[in-house]
């Protein structure tokens, strides 16, 4: 007997957005329960900043080496580390994604980088 496809609706009940043609990695099993396990072991605080992640929406738990570069790493606990929303964005910046990685590469006549964001740029704390 064939199963009846059901459309999948873009919009849950909830109102949260189902991600269409994301990766199906992030939804997995082991992934999620890997993940609990580092905002555990990170006391749910921002790696970078210390912020508090606590709050539904507010961690991000990355790959310090990014499954791209190195998928075998993907489910390596010392891989990763626990990042709040803005630590996670900059990171991403400094990965080079999207336009922020692009202005993070300009540089002025001398070769010298341009954004504020780039290394170089950055205030010592
Ligand atoms: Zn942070």
């Amino acid at each position: 007997m064939a199963t009846a496809k059901v459309p999948t609706p873009s919009v849950r009940p909830n109102g949260f957005h189902v991600k269409r043609g994301g990766d199906p990695f992030y939804s997995s099993a082991a992934w999620r329960a890997l993940r609990r396990r580092a905002l555990v072991i990170a006391g749910h605080h921002c790696a970078w900043c210390g912020a508090d992640v606590r709050a539904r929406g507010a961690s991000r738990v990355d790959h310090i080496r990014p499954r791209r570069e190195a998928p075998a790493l993907s489910l390596v606990l010392a891989n990763l580390r626990v990042l709040c929303t803005v630590c996670d964005a900059r990171r991403h910046a400094e990965k080079g994604q999207g336009v922020a990685g692009h202005a993070l590469r300009k540089v002025d006549a001398d070769g010298l980088p341009t954004s504020a964001l780039h290394h170089w740029n950055r205030r010592q704390p």
